[in-house]
């Protein structure tokens, strides 16, 4: 017999059973209510805001299907006469499940210590946590201030119909805890993404007079070429942020990544188009335009040697964005209070190579701490994603002994 009888168990159960994968991004406002109705319970005032979809079909590129409506919980509790402010929060969202599960990935399945479940590690395993410390937090009468919750959706789009509209539309904080990272770690920042496309154009003639014409796949490997070479020197580029040991690099480091290619048209043709997807990585110390400068300058210098290469570049708009705070902020030090005091050691404070929605708090001025209940090998993004009971329970203890501490009574 497993006992499941936990809160974090029973809204995880709950929560892995919808199904929120995005794209399409459907049957939002069913798993934030799964939350909300207990927290109304606990005594807090809950909302649902909708995002206009405008925000994000203006934010995502290609061909992304969106369905259903862009929807996030803001549930706030306040006592006593403080006017602090922390805001939690986790998103709902997951990615698609993708093949070779040997589980349903929609239902829980519970092996040992282990959960299975879409989204049980990223990110509804800490949706489940923090509403359950939320919930214990509304029974004791140990705070002063005003406790936001909020779970957001289209993290796993680039959060700007999520926690970045909220933010961007009144949400403010005095401190926060985003609970879309590690266990293992106390997190103080993140690495941002930039996505490009090179288009490259050549002149279509038949391959047995293939001297006729340009051939784009042949130019194209230049630019691969060049862009590899760029990703070896931004390989020597090293943040002074601390990065999770897991990640076999000691410092937080960019990359860039030739992801996609396409082009080619039939085995006669001299191919006149091929196009390649570019992912680039940003440390904290990197900002946007100084990347998009570099980009361009090494296609600019492999054009200047090569004047038949024809290209044209799209820059994705820029959804996550890479960001730092201080590890001397209040937050911080709390979270790594707690997060001793449930470990039994001492934390491991870093930043993180993947991008998370905390970059649009920090941005507005708001120190935010990320922490979370995943940990290297539970397939984050794979088939058969779990999570550990006891990482839930952990992290749900961490977040409320931080928000005990941040929300003091005088
Ligand atoms: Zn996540």
């Amino acid at each position: 017999m497993s006992q499941t009888n936990s809160l974090e168990e029973a809204v995880l159960r709950e929560l892995i059973g919808v199904d929120t994968s995005v794209p399409p991004g459907r049957n939002y406002l069913e798993a934030l209510k799964v939350a909300g109705e207990r927290l109304e319970a606990a005594g807090f005032s809950v909302e649902y805001p909708v995002t206009p979809i405008s925000v994000v079909k203006s934010r995502v590129h290609g061909n992304v299907v969106l369905e259903g409506e862009r929807v996030n919980m803001v549930a706030r509790i306040v006592r006593g006469e403080s006017k602090r402010r922390l805001l939690l929060n986790a998103h709902i969202d997951v990615v698609p499940p993708g093949p070779n599960w040997s589980r349903d990935p929609f239902r829980l399945s519970v092996e040992g210590e282990k959960l299975f479940g879409r989204g049980a590690s990223d990110n509804k395993g800490s949706v489940a946590a923090i509403t359950a410390a939320a919930t214990r937090l509304a029974f004791s009468t140990g705070f002063e201030g005003e406790l936001i919750v909020a779970f957001t959706c289209d993290e796993e789009i680039g959060g700007r119909s999520g926690l970045g509209y909220l933010v961007e539309n009144g949400l403010k904080a005095d401190a926060a805890i985003v609970g879309d990272g590690s266990i293992r770690t106390v997190g103080i920042a993140a690495n941002g993404c930039m996505r490009f496309d090179v288009r490259v154009r050549g002149q279509a003639a038949h391959s047995s007079r293939n001297w006729l014409g340009v051939n784009a796949v042949e130019k194209a490997a230049l630019v691969v070429d060049a862009l590899a070479q760029l990703n070896r020197r931004l390989g020597e580029r090293r943040s002074s942020v601390p990065a999770d040991p897991d990640s076999g690099v000691d410092y937080l480091r960019p990359s860039l990544t030739v992801a996609m290619i396409r082009g080619g048209v039939k085995e006669n043709v001299v191919p006149p188009l091929c196009e390649i997807t570019v992912d680039r990585r940003l440390i904290p110390e990197e900002t946007w335009e100084e990347a998009k400068a570099e980009v361009l300058g090494v296609l600019e210098a492999l054009k200047s040697k090569d004047p038949k290469l024809d290209y044209e570049v799209e820059f994705e708009p820029q959804n996550h964005f890479s960001y730092k705070v201080s590890p001397n902020e209040e937050i911080v030090q709390l979270y790594a209070s707690s997060w001793s005091r449930v470990m039994g050691r001492e934390p491991l404070i870093v930043g993180g190579l993947g991008c998370v929605d905390a970059c649009y708090l920090a941005a507005k001025g708001i120190p935010v701490v990320t922490g979370g209940v995943s940990r290297t090998g539970n397939n984050v993004h794979a088939n058969d994603e779990f999570v550990l009971r006891s990482d839930i329970k952990s992290f749900s203890k961490i977040v409320e002994l931080t928000a005990l501490n941040y929300l003091k009574r005088a």
